[in-house]
Protein backbone atom coordinates (compact mmCIF):
# COMPACT_ATOMS: atom_id res chain seq x y z
CA UNK A 1 0.00 0.00 0.00
CA UNK A 2 1.49 3.53 -0.44
CA UNK A 3 1.62 5.92 2.29
CA UNK A 4 3.77 8.25 0.91
CA UNK A 5 4.70 10.10 -1.90
CA UNK A 6 8.63 10.57 -3.65
CA UNK A 7 9.32 13.78 -5.20
CA UNK A 8 12.05 13.12 -7.61
CA UNK A 9 12.40 16.02 -9.74
CA UNK A 10 15.37 17.93 -9.45
CA UNK A 11 15.22 20.27 -6.78
CA UNK A 12 18.03 20.21 -4.54
CA UNK A 13 17.64 21.42 -1.25
CA UNK A 14 19.42 22.39 2.06
CA UNK A 15 19.94 19.28 4.65
CA UNK A 16 18.29 19.55 8.12
CA UNK A 17 19.29 17.54 10.79
CA UNK A 18 16.52 14.66 10.44
CA UNK A 19 17.13 13.76 6.70
CA UNK A 20 18.35 10.80 5.77
CA UNK A 21 21.99 10.09 4.25
CA UNK A 22 22.78 6.91 2.14
CA UNK A 23 26.67 5.98 2.15
CA UNK A 24 26.85 3.69 -0.87
CA UNK A 25 29.53 2.00 -2.30
CA UNK A 26 29.85 -1.22 -4.50
CA UNK A 27 26.76 -3.05 -4.43
CA UNK A 28 26.05 -2.07 -0.49
CA UNK A 29 24.79 0.54 1.61
CA UNK A 30 25.27 1.87 5.27
CA UNK A 31 22.38 0.79 7.63
CA UNK A 32 21.63 0.43 11.82
CA UNK A 33 19.49 -2.32 13.02
CA UNK A 34 17.02 -1.60 15.65
CA UNK A 35 16.32 -3.74 19.06
CA UNK A 36 12.85 -3.64 17.17
CA UNK A 37 14.26 -5.31 14.11
CA UNK A 38 13.53 -2.78 11.96
CA UNK A 39 16.52 -0.56 10.09
CA UNK A 40 17.24 2.80 9.51
CA UNK A 41 20.17 4.82 7.87
CA UNK A 42 22.31 8.05 9.19
CA UNK A 43 20.59 11.49 9.30
CA UNK A 44 22.67 14.53 8.10
CA UNK A 45 23.10 14.92 12.11
CA UNK A 46 24.68 11.92 12.67
CA UNK A 47 26.51 12.02 8.83
CA UNK A 48 27.61 15.99 8.98
CA UNK A 49 26.12 17.83 5.79
CA UNK A 50 29.54 18.16 4.00
CA UNK A 51 29.51 16.70 0.89
CA UNK A 52 26.35 15.42 0.34
CA UNK A 53 24.58 15.19 -3.03
CA UNK A 54 20.66 15.92 -2.76
CA UNK A 55 18.59 12.79 -4.47
CA UNK A 56 15.08 13.13 -3.90
CA UNK A 57 12.44 14.16 -1.69
CA UNK A 58 9.54 11.82 0.17
CA UNK A 59 6.70 13.41 1.63
CA UNK A 60 8.64 15.54 3.99
CA UNK A 61 11.77 14.22 4.26
CA UNK A 62 14.85 14.91 1.96
CA UNK A 63 17.15 12.05 1.32
CA UNK A 64 20.84 12.64 0.49
CA UNK A 65 23.78 10.43 -0.39
CA UNK A 66 27.64 11.05 0.90
CA UNK A 67 30.21 11.32 -1.64
CA UNK A 68 33.56 10.51 -1.29
CA UNK A 69 33.05 9.08 2.16
CA UNK A 70 36.27 7.37 4.01
CA UNK A 71 34.62 7.77 7.49
CA UNK A 72 30.96 6.40 8.65
CA UNK A 73 28.85 7.29 11.59
CA UNK A 74 29.53 4.94 14.69
CA UNK A 75 27.14 2.08 15.19
CA UNK A 76 26.22 1.59 11.67
CA UNK A 77 27.82 -1.48 9.39
CA UNK A 78 27.47 -2.07 5.37
CA UNK A 79 25.20 -4.87 3.87
CA UNK A 80 24.64 -5.65 0.75
CA UNK A 81 22.11 -3.60 -1.14
CA UNK A 82 19.97 -6.08 -1.71
CA UNK A 83 19.60 -7.13 2.11
CA UNK A 84 17.57 -4.00 2.61
CA UNK A 85 14.80 -5.76 0.34
CA UNK A 86 14.17 -8.76 3.04
CA UNK A 87 13.96 -5.62 5.79
CA UNK A 88 11.43 -3.35 7.47
CA UNK A 89 10.33 -0.34 6.52
CA UNK A 90 9.53 -1.23 2.92
CA UNK A 91 9.19 2.72 2.71
CA UNK A 92 13.05 3.14 3.54
CA UNK A 93 14.00 0.15 1.20
CA UNK A 94 12.06 1.52 -1.61
CA UNK A 95 14.23 4.94 -0.75
CA UNK A 96 17.26 3.00 -0.49
CA UNK A 97 16.95 0.99 -4.00
CA UNK A 98 16.41 4.66 -5.59
CA UNK A 99 19.12 6.16 -3.86
CA UNK A 100 21.23 3.70 -5.40
CA UNK A 101 19.94 3.44 -8.80
CA UNK A 102 21.19 7.39 -8.90
CA UNK A 103 24.14 6.34 -6.90
CA UNK A 104 25.16 3.96 -9.69
CA UNK A 105 24.32 6.43 -12.51
CA UNK A 106 26.51 9.39 -10.69
CA UNK A 107 29.11 6.60 -10.02
CA UNK A 108 29.35 5.68 -13.57
CA UNK A 109 29.36 9.12 -15.52
CA UNK A 110 32.11 10.63 -13.81
CA UNK A 111 34.24 10.92 -17.44
CA UNK A 112 33.04 12.10 -21.16
CA UNK A 113 32.24 9.27 -23.33
CA UNK A 114 32.91 11.37 -25.92
CA UNK A 115 36.03 13.11 -25.32
CA UNK A 116 36.89 11.80 -21.99
CA UNK A 117 37.25 15.10 -20.03
CA UNK A 118 35.80 15.06 -16.33
CA UNK A 119 32.19 15.90 -16.31
CA UNK A 120 30.66 18.67 -14.04
CA UNK A 121 26.76 18.82 -12.51
CA UNK A 122 24.40 21.14 -14.24
CA UNK A 123 23.42 23.38 -11.44
CA UNK A 124 19.55 23.15 -12.51
CA UNK A 125 19.11 19.81 -14.04
CA UNK A 126 20.04 15.88 -13.29
CA UNK A 127 22.34 15.82 -16.05
CA UNK A 128 25.88 15.57 -16.71
CA UNK A 129 27.37 18.30 -18.76
CA UNK A 130 31.37 18.22 -20.74
CA UNK A 131 32.98 21.57 -20.08
CA UNK A 132 34.66 20.68 -23.06
CA UNK A 133 32.46 19.37 -25.71
CA UNK A 134 29.05 19.78 -24.33
CA UNK A 135 27.94 16.70 -24.36
CA UNK A 136 24.85 16.10 -21.72
CA UNK A 137 24.25 12.54 -20.30
CA UNK A 138 21.05 12.04 -18.41
CA UNK A 139 20.05 9.55 -15.57
CA UNK A 140 18.82 6.35 -17.27
CA UNK A 141 15.82 4.17 -16.72
CA UNK A 142 16.06 0.28 -18.70
CA UNK A 143 13.26 -1.07 -19.36
CA UNK A 144 12.84 -5.37 -18.35
CA UNK A 145 9.40 -7.29 -18.35
CA UNK A 146 7.94 -9.33 -16.34
CA UNK A 147 5.28 -12.25 -17.09
CA UNK A 148 3.15 -14.58 -15.09
CA UNK A 149 2.32 -17.57 -17.51
CA UNK A 150 -0.96 -19.20 -16.97
CA UNK A 151 -2.52 -22.26 -17.92
CA UNK A 152 -6.07 -22.11 -16.59
CA UNK A 153 -5.20 -22.99 -12.84
CA UNK A 154 -1.97 -23.09 -13.79
CA UNK A 155 1.07 -20.93 -13.16
CA UNK A 156 4.59 -21.39 -14.64
CA UNK A 157 7.32 -20.69 -11.64
CA UNK A 158 10.96 -20.76 -12.26
CA UNK A 159 14.22 -21.67 -10.83
CA UNK A 160 17.46 -20.05 -11.66
CA UNK A 161 20.53 -21.87 -11.04
CA UNK A 162 22.40 -21.54 -7.51
CA UNK A 163 18.66 -19.90 -6.15
CA UNK A 164 15.93 -21.95 -4.56
CA UNK A 165 13.14 -19.06 -4.93
CA UNK A 166 10.62 -19.49 -7.25
CA UNK A 167 9.69 -16.75 -9.93
CA UNK A 168 8.22 -15.65 -13.02
CA UNK A 169 9.86 -15.20 -16.40
CA UNK A 170 11.96 -11.87 -16.39
CA UNK A 171 14.16 -9.98 -19.12
CA UNK A 172 15.28 -7.17 -20.48
CA UNK A 173 13.71 -5.18 -23.83
CA UNK A 174 16.10 -5.16 -26.18
CA UNK A 175 16.76 -2.18 -29.09
CA UNK A 176 14.18 -2.02 -31.54
CA UNK A 177 11.08 -4.29 -29.70
CA UNK A 178 8.48 -3.76 -28.09
CA UNK A 179 6.96 -4.61 -24.27
CA UNK A 180 5.31 -7.12 -26.03
CA UNK A 181 7.47 -8.44 -28.25
CA UNK A 182 10.48 -9.12 -25.50
CA UNK A 183 7.54 -10.89 -23.46
CA UNK A 184 7.32 -13.20 -26.71
CA UNK A 185 11.26 -13.51 -26.97
CA UNK A 186 11.80 -13.97 -23.37
CA UNK A 187 9.42 -16.81 -22.57
CA UNK A 188 10.55 -18.52 -25.73
CA UNK A 189 14.12 -18.71 -24.85
CA UNK A 190 13.80 -19.36 -21.48
CA UNK A 191 11.33 -21.75 -21.73
CA UNK A 192 10.64 -23.10 -25.05
CA UNK A 193 6.89 -21.99 -24.25
CA UNK A 194 4.20 -19.33 -26.84
CA UNK A 195 2.03 -17.31 -25.33
CA UNK A 196 -0.88 -15.20 -26.11
CA UNK A 197 -3.74 -13.33 -24.46
CA UNK A 198 -1.28 -10.28 -23.14
CA UNK A 199 -3.01 -8.77 -20.16
CA UNK A 200 -0.98 -5.31 -19.01
CA UNK A 201 -0.56 -5.95 -14.90
CA UNK A 202 1.57 -3.01 -13.97
CA UNK A 203 4.89 -1.56 -13.54
CA UNK A 204 7.37 -1.33 -11.16
CA UNK A 205 10.73 0.68 -10.47
CA UNK A 206 13.25 -1.00 -9.41
CA UNK A 207 16.45 0.55 -9.15
CA UNK A 208 18.95 -2.32 -7.82
CA UNK A 209 19.11 -2.88 -11.49
CA UNK A 210 17.98 0.80 -12.88
CA UNK A 211 14.94 -0.84 -14.35
CA UNK A 212 11.30 -0.34 -14.60
CA UNK A 213 9.81 -3.55 -14.30
CA UNK A 214 6.64 -3.72 -16.89
CA UNK A 215 4.63 -7.00 -15.66
CA UNK A 216 1.56 -8.80 -18.11
CA UNK A 217 -0.22 -11.78 -17.83
CA UNK A 218 -0.31 -14.26 -20.83
CA UNK A 219 -1.65 -17.61 -21.46
CA UNK A 220 0.48 -20.13 -22.93
CA UNK A 221 -0.43 -21.26 -26.43
CA UNK A 222 -0.18 -24.67 -28.20
CA UNK A 223 2.34 -27.57 -26.05
CA UNK A 224 2.16 -26.69 -22.28
CA UNK A 225 5.41 -28.63 -21.95
CA UNK A 226 8.53 -26.37 -21.08
CA UNK A 227 11.86 -27.05 -22.18
CA UNK A 228 13.72 -24.18 -20.28
CA UNK A 229 16.91 -22.99 -21.28
CA UNK A 230 19.28 -24.62 -18.66
CA UNK A 231 21.76 -21.81 -19.39
CA UNK A 232 19.29 -19.47 -17.86
CA UNK A 233 17.19 -21.51 -15.52
CA UNK A 234 17.64 -25.06 -13.44
CA UNK A 235 13.68 -25.96 -13.71
CA UNK A 236 10.24 -24.60 -14.74
CA UNK A 237 7.42 -26.13 -13.36
CA UNK A 238 3.42 -24.97 -13.32
CA UNK A 239 2.19 -24.82 -9.85
CA UNK A 240 -1.69 -25.39 -9.63
CA UNK A 241 -2.91 -21.83 -7.48
CA UNK A 242 -3.84 -23.72 -4.28
CA UNK A 243 -0.82 -25.01 -4.45
CA UNK A 244 1.43 -21.05 -4.88
CA UNK A 245 2.87 -19.98 -1.50
CA UNK A 246 2.11 -16.57 -0.28
CA UNK A 247 5.08 -14.80 -1.15
CA UNK A 248 7.35 -12.72 1.93
CA UNK A 249 9.46 -9.84 -0.08
CA UNK A 250 7.38 -7.28 -1.54
CA UNK A 251 7.77 -6.70 -5.22
CA UNK A 252 5.93 -6.87 -8.46
CA UNK A 253 6.42 -10.43 -9.30
CA UNK A 254 4.80 -11.33 -6.12
CA UNK A 255 2.35 -9.19 -6.52
CA UNK A 256 1.40 -10.71 -9.80
CA UNK A 257 2.06 -14.59 -8.33
CA UNK A 258 -0.19 -13.64 -5.24
CA UNK A 259 -2.68 -12.04 -7.33
CA UNK A 260 -3.13 -14.78 -9.57
CA UNK A 261 -3.16 -17.47 -6.32
CA UNK A 262 -6.15 -15.96 -5.05
CA UNK A 263 -7.63 -14.17 -8.09
CA UNK A 264 -6.93 -15.63 -11.02
CA UNK A 265 -6.30 -14.56 -14.46
CA UNK A 266 -6.17 -11.00 -14.03
CA UNK A 267 -8.71 -9.34 -15.52
CA UNK A 268 -9.32 -5.50 -13.84
CA UNK A 269 -9.62 -2.86 -16.21
CA UNK A 270 -7.69 -0.23 -14.52
CA UNK A 271 -4.79 -1.80 -12.38
CA UNK A 272 -4.99 -0.54 -8.53
CA UNK A 273 -1.73 1.93 -8.21
CA UNK A 274 -1.34 0.04 -4.69
CA UNK A 275 0.28 -3.04 -6.20
CA UNK A 276 3.31 -1.47 -7.76
CA UNK A 277 5.18 0.00 -4.96
CA UNK A 278 6.50 -1.36 -1.93
ZN1 LIG B 1 33.26 15.80 -23.91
Amino acid sequence: MITNHIYNQYDPQDPSPRDTVFFFRRGEVLIRTLPSGEYRCPTVEEAGSQCLRYLFRIDDTCYFMREESETVPEGYEYVNIRHTRTLSPHDLSFAVMTGYHLYQWYHYHQFCGRCGTRLEHHPRDRKMICPECGHAVYPYVKPAIIVAITDGDRLLLTTRPGHDIRALVAGYCEIGESAEEAVSREVREETGLAVTDLKYFGTQPWGYDANLMIGYFARVKGDPTPHPDMNELSGAVWVPREEIEDQAIPSLGSEMIMYFKYHGWFSEEVPSEEYFRF
